[in-house]
């Protein structure tokens, strides 16, 4: 048995989860979540959210200037009395670490244990992923230093399973040089959340991984779709960078690529003011002007009925709908949709207002089912549906506690 320190470092934010599994566990889907918590705000005064196993969440504060920092202060609260963790004494009770790590370009189909060339290979791709790369490196360099070079750290690539997409789809049309100079494709996002929630769908539905035809829509702050035909991620909606596809909470998702050239002409902005509009000002906050959580949105619509919030859900799901279309023809038709993430989880609105309009291609939703499933998994399609419709909550950080294991002990770790 095995503690494994989940950690997904962002720019100011450290999430965290502790995990006890093992061979024996993953096969029996009876990990156990120790811990699960965030360090926010690391740079200044840090609140420090945890929570035990089902517990009550506690939050502190601590002065945290930077991720290594932040990481020290977590890993010795979780091995000291104050946490109450039974289970991790001393630094030594933590078996292994896995980072999340946003891109692994086209160096990672697969999660990986972190050597000095894995971690030189992740600094090459930092050109790929300027915002992400660099935080997640410097939460691996961090853990090593905590817990010395022995400790096992394995990557698990938010674009890994994506590299599975042929080339028709990743290629984009731009002059071919582009590619190979820059390394310019789709590489797609994500592909944890997609491909939990694939394996997920066939252990409910007791198929083979090459029985698993879906398209998975993960819907949270970031929304992305992922075509998956034989287990196999074959395209998806995010591309070069989070950016396409989708509308998000703040992105734009797709949109016509002059219209970059005329908003900096016509608002006097640089190139990358508009690239920083097009991913924080736009979405559901740009449309509605309002906000960019649904939630909110959702109670506004039903209190207020304002226009630009209907129009802000609509445009959302209209996009949804139209990349469903599309990767049903791309794959050759799915046996299944399946939703995650914050909105796909928990909103029976929301992917109602998605699946209408698709009984041509077989999709019927049972409007219970519908309601009932939020926040747990199970099937919203009615019986005499022929593309079922699935709730799946996601799980990022079991899988790559499972795949950080599965590494190490030389598993194969498949999807
Ligand atoms: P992240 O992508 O940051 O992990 P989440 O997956 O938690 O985010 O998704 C956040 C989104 O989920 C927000 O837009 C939030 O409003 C939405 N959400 C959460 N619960 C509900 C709900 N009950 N109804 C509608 N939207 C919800």
């Amino acid at each position: 048995m095995m503690n494994v320190l989940v950690l997904n470092s962002g720019s100011s934010s450290l999430k965290f989860q502790l995990i006890a599994t093992d061979l024996d566990r993953i096969q029996h889907d009876a990990d156990e979540r120790l811990c699960r918590g965030e360090v926010e705000r690391i740079g200044g005064e840090a609140i420090i959210t945890v929570q035990m196993r089902n517990g009550p969440r506690q939050k502190f504060t601590a002065s945290l200037a930077d991720i290594p920092a932040a990481l020290d202060y977590l890993v010795r609260w979780i091995a000291s009395d104050r946490s109450g963790i039974k289970e991790v004494q001393t630094l030594a009770d933590i078996g292994a670490v896995g980072h999340r790590v946003v891109h692994g370009g086209e160096m990672f189909a697969e999660s990986v244990i972190i050597t000095d060339e894995v971690l030189k290979k992740i600094e090459d791709c930092i050109d790929l992923a300027p915002l992400h790369n660099p935080n997640n490196i410097k939460c691996i360099v961090a853990a090593r230093q905590i817990f010395g070079p022995k400790l096992p750290q394995v990557g698990v690539f938010d674009t890994a399973f994506h590299q599975s997409i042929p080339e028709p789809a990743y290629l984009y049309a731009v002059p071919y040089h582009l590619y190979r100079r820059h390394h310019i494709r789709r590489y797609g996002f994500h592909g944890t959340s997609h491909r939990y929630v694939a394996y997920r769908y066939r252990v409910l539905r007791k198929l083979t991984r090459e029985q698993t035809h879906v398209i998975t829509l993960h819907l949270g702050n970031g929304c992305s779709a992922a075509a998956i035909r034989g287990g196999c991620s074959v395209d998806t909606s995010m591309g070069m960078t989070p950016l396409e596809g989708l509308v998000m909470g703040t992105r734009s998702g797709d949109i016509d690529p002059a219209i970059v050239n005329l908003i900096a002409t016509k608002e006097g902005l640089s190139t990358h003011q508009v690239d920083a509009l097009l991913n924080t000002q736009s979405g559901l906050l740009g449309i509605s002007g309002l906000t960019n959580d649904m939630r909110v949105l959702q109670q506004e619509l039903r209190e207020h009925d304002d226009r630009r919030v209907r129009l802000a859900i609509e445009v959302f799901c209209y996009r949804a709908r139209k990349y469903i279309g599309a990767f049903l023809a791309c794959m050759g038709g799915a046996d299944a949709i399946v939703f995650t993430g914050g909105i796909g989880e928990n909103s029976a609105d929301i992917r109602a207002r998605i699946c209408a309009g698709l009984e041509w291609a077989g999709l019927r939703l049972d409007e219970t089912r519908n309601q009932q499933m939020v926040g747990v998994e199970g099937e919203i399609s009615s019986s005499d549906s022929s593309l079922h419709a699935y709730v799946i909550p996601t799980d990022e950080e079991l899988l790559i506690a499972r795949d950080t294991v599965r590494c190490i002990l030389g598993e194969p770790h498949p999807s």
